[in-house]
């Protein structure tokens, strides 16, 4: 096998001949009509080359020293370029029935041997223009065959973009419904409104609590639809979140369309875009008229409580209603039978300064603990009450004022034995001053509590820390 040149316009002749002399023919001629040409001597070789040199134009010998020309014909026109060649037989072998039969195996042009220049430029200008209308399919063929590659590239992108989309279609769809759900089922009013106060959606149960319908609300401000004390002033829940805050819970009190007053409890986040700017507020509104109301009835009558109460809550001891009740009552039965009735009215010792030294809070464990010292000391039928601030008073049925001064003495011994600790490095005592006195037949009430009260002060006279029976 040889190489000349490469020809004009890169096309490539394949010469598959034996005989030396008219190869040398065949490759001149051939090269004048601007082809580059390989040689091969045998069909295995010309096989070999004619899928390494993409010839366009072969010509071949019948009679080849290893194959018949005819088979090499088949195989080439068999293969992927067989469609785009054109094929000169030259032989000896020239009855019409082997023309016929080498056209029938592929070959387009037939000359008979011997050689000779003249015919074989003939029969070359022949197949020159099938040669070039081949070599351009080819060449068409490979752009066409690019761009349907190109495009099956295309669509196959373009299919894979598409299931991404419709893929976040469905996932965008899916959470509409389910953000349709949740406005339908969540209890209370939902609205989102953007950063200039514009309604972007609400649900039903806001325009209910707003008392409008939807056509009412379309191209309306938030502080139009639902005002509340909180519009308008920088406690403005939208306001606040784009000052930068996270959540905002507010409560607030609203008078409805028909005249009735409503507590709605706010809970105001921020509504952000998928970069994460701040497209608006989402207000999730509760009506908590019921539970305001509760609370409100329940300190309504923990007040009246206070006030129906006979018992003082510090001290857990009868309070100065109760006294004057009991004290009246105590004085009846006194007088009618004719038993003995006493009086104790009892003050703390330089309170004053204990509360102005720990604290006022400190003053009151000590009220506390008099009140324990006080009910620990006493009989079932005994009154202990606190008539007022840091003053005490017993009543003691059926008991003279003697006796009275016992259990006066216990309790002012029994306190002033209490150890309090107001700081961690200091323990102080406290101590009591009291009145004793007894009731005597006829006497009001009133002249019983001001005579324990008279001996009470001379007791405070007297040092303090001790009582006075008088
Ligand atoms: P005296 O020994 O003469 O009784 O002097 P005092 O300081 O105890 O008497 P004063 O009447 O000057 O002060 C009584 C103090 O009791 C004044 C008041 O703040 C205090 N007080 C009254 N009620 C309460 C109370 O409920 N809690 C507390 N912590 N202090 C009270
Ligand atoms: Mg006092
Ligand atoms: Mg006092």
């Amino acid at each position: 096998m040889t190489e000349s040149v490469p020809g004009k316009a890169g096309r490539t002749a394949l010469i598959v001949e034996d005989d030396h002399a008219v190869c040398d023919l065949l490759q001149r001629i051939v090269e004048s009509q601007g082809y580059s040409t390989v040689v091969c001597a045998t069909g295995a070789s010309a096989q070999a080359s004619f899928t390494a040199s993409f010839p366009h134009l072969v010509l071949m010998d019948w009679m080849l020293p290893d194959m018949d020309g005819l088979e090499l014909s088949k195989t080439f026109r068999a293969s992927e370029r067989g469609k785009y060649l054109t094929i000169l037989m030259i032989s000896g072998k020239d009855s019409p029935e082997d023309i016929a039969t080498a056209i029938a195996a592929g070959v387009n042009y037939f000359m008979a041997k011997p050689v000779e220049r003249k015919v074989l430029n003939i029969w070359l200008s022949a197949a020159a223009q099938q040669v070039e209308d081949y070599r351009q399919r080819e060449e068409d063929d490979l752009a066409l065959a690019k761009i349907q590659e190109e495009l099956e590239e295309n669509n196959l992108q373009l299919e894979e973009a598409l299931g991404r989309a419709n893929a976040m279609a469905m996932e965008a769809e899916q959470a509409y419904i389910e953000i349709n759900q949740i406005f339908k089922t969540v209890a209370g009013g939902i609205l989102l409104v953007d950063t200039h106060s514009n309604l972007l959606r609400c649900n039903e149960s806001f325009l209910q609590m707003a008392g409008m319908t939807r056509e009412k609300v379309h191209d309306q401000k938030c502080y139009e639809i639902f005002h509340s004390c909180l519009c308008n002033t920088e406690a403005c829940p939208l306001a606040r979140i784009r000052k930068g805050e996270k959540r905002i819970e507010s409560e607030i009190e609203k008078v409805g369309p028909d005249g009735r007053t409503f507590y709605y409890s706010i809970i105001s986040t921020p509504f952000k875009g998928p970069s994460g700017d701040l497209l608006g507020v989402v207000e999730h509104i509760t009506d908590v008229t019921e539970r305001v109301k509760a609370e409100k009835a329940l300190a309504e009558s923990e007040h009246c409580y206070k006030e129906l109460s006979l018992v003082d809550e510090l001290t857990k001891l009868f309070n100065k209603r109760y006294f004057n009740t009991q004290l009246q009552l105590e004085v009846e039965r006194a007088n009618r039978h004719g038993h003995p009735l006493s009086l104790l009215l009892m003050d703390i010792d330089n309170f004053k300064h204990h509360n102005d030294t720990y604290g006022h809070a400190d003053g009151d464990r000590v009220l506390a603990r008099l009140g324990q010292v006080v009910t620990e000391s006493l009989r079932v039928n005994d009154v202990p009450c606190r008539y007022g601030g840091e003053e005490f008073t017993i009543i003691l049925p059926e008991t003279s004022g003697e006796q009275a001064t016992v259990v006066a003495e216990r309790i002012r011994a029994r306190f002033a034995g209490e150890i309090f600790q107001p700081t961690p490095q200091e323990t102080v005592h406290k101590t009591i001053s009291i009145g004793v006195t007894q009731y005597r037949m006829g006497e009001s009430g009133q002249n019983l509590l001001e005579r324990a009260d008279q001996n009470m002060y001379e007791a405070k006279q007297g040092g303090k820390n001790r009582y006075v029976l008088k």
